[in-house]
């Protein structure tokens, strides 16, 4: 019996092709591929500056620095992600807090935002930024959420780890309502480049400390230096502020623009799986992702992960004996996400459980069930079969 994972890259003599050139050419890094990457992407994604780096980690974490993270600071997330969304702030050495999410969206509730907001701005301890996270490349609901930004006067980093291709308000994530968004490029991600990531930011002076902080904080830029006189040649770099070592190969980036070619065939084949899972599931005991984030009709997911939540009714079996079977009937499920507060890490920074009871009681309930572009109808159907078996108490 082959294994159906719950995601999976697809990679074709195209993508192949594109990295075979590299390994035969002068550059296999710092060379021509990763601008034309970043070009790409910021074209596709309608955003003026695009800046590749190593993963969106890194990309995170330099995003947190360039807006402002640091001791003493506060940055908010969501509890339902990955944990880099917040340990990207723990590397700033910034505080960390999270607003609970929405039931339906499974996104960080800009209602409880809001209520955050008041009684942090009464304690004089108001976040100097928030990241949103696109929980399954369903985008959070910017509008409000922006408003929020300028009322309280901080910054909106997206971890848009999931939404390559999503769209909020007509138009691609990353091109309005942030300061700066963050994607992955991990196989498992709806593009990849192996590892890598990319901050797009319609800010110009943002996007050059970015570029700086991915290499070492370095300049070679003329009009950048501080201390560049007329006799310094084009030896001459300038080390303005402490950076790292989070550049991207060429050999990824040339991955990155061939898969760049084929993201509306990926996101066609995501939605129509997803479509058919909506059809197919409506009738058994679980709650289906959500379609829209709130205030925009027109928004439209990037379907990186399709996640159920298993309802505790009579009858239904519980969550841990729906995924035990599943796995053991050969199907790739997985869970997204444990509650970030409640790690060992955060836990010793005081968080607790009972603190996001939304988050906590849509884990307790969720599955992500596969869903990747080269899923066959066959495999797709198998899949709601096991599942149905798998949820009968
Ligand atoms: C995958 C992911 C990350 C980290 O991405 P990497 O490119 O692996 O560093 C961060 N946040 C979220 C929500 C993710 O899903």
């Amino acid at each position: 019996m082959d294994l159906i994972p719950y995601a999976t890259q697809s990679i074709n003599d195209d993508d192949r092709a594109a990295v075979r050139e590299v390994l035969t050419s002068d550059w296999l890094t710092q060379g021509p591929s990763v601008p034309r990457f970043e070009q790409a992407f910021a074209a596709r994604h309608q955003v003026a500056n695009a800046v590749a780096v190593s993963s969106a980690t890194a990309g995170l974490h330099i995003a947190c620095l360039a807006l402002g993270a640091a001791p003493g600071k506060a940055v908010w997330t969501s509890p339902n992600s990955f944990v880099a969304s917040a340990n990207a702030a723990r590397y700033c050495s910034a505080e960390v807090d999270f607003v609970d999410i929405d039931p339906a969206t499974r996104n960080l509730s800009v209602a409880a935002l809001g209520d955050k907001l008041k009684q942090a701005e009464r304690s004089g301890n108001l976040p100097a930024i928030v990241i949103p996270v696109h929980f399954a490349g369903l985008p959070c609901d910017l509008v409000p959420l922006r408003a929020l930004a300028d009322r309280y006067g901080f910054k909106v980093l997206e971890d848009a780890s999931h939404a390559v291709g999503a769209l909020y308000d007509g138009q691609p994530i990353g091109s309005r309502y942030a300061d700066a968004s963050v994607f992955s490029f991990h196989p498992v991600k709806i593009i990849t480049t192996g590892e890598g990531g990319i901050v797009a930011t319609q800010d110009t002076a943002l996007a050059q400390s970015l570029q700086q902080l991915r290499s070492h904080g370095i300049t070679r830029e003329r009009d950048q230096m501080q201390h560049a006189d007329a006799s310094a040649g084009a030896w001459y770099y300038e080390q303005q502020t402490l950076g790292f070592n989070y550049r991207l190969t060429d050999l990824q980036a040339a991955l990155g623009v061939s898969q760049l070619q084929r993201l509306d065939g990926f996101q066609a084949a995501r939605e129509r799986l997803a479509d058919r899972y909506d059809r197919m599931l409506a009738d058994l005991p679980l709650r289906l992702p959500a379609r829209e984030p709130g205030s925009d009709s027109t928004a439209r997911s990037s379907w990186h992960l399709y996640a159920v939540e298993v309802l505790a009714r009579p009858g239904v079996a519980d969550r841990a004996t729906v995924f035990a079977r599943l796995r053991a009937a050969g199907i790739g499920v997985n869970v997204h996400y444990i509650p970030i507060h409640l790690q060992p890490y955060y836990r010793a920074l005081g968080f607790r459980p009972g603190q996001f009871p939304a988050a906590e009681a849509y884990y307790a309930g969720a599955i992500s069930i596969p869903l990747y572009p080269t899923l066959t109808d066959a495999q797709q159907d198998r899949v709601v079969a096991e599942l149905r078996q798998a949820l009968v108490a």
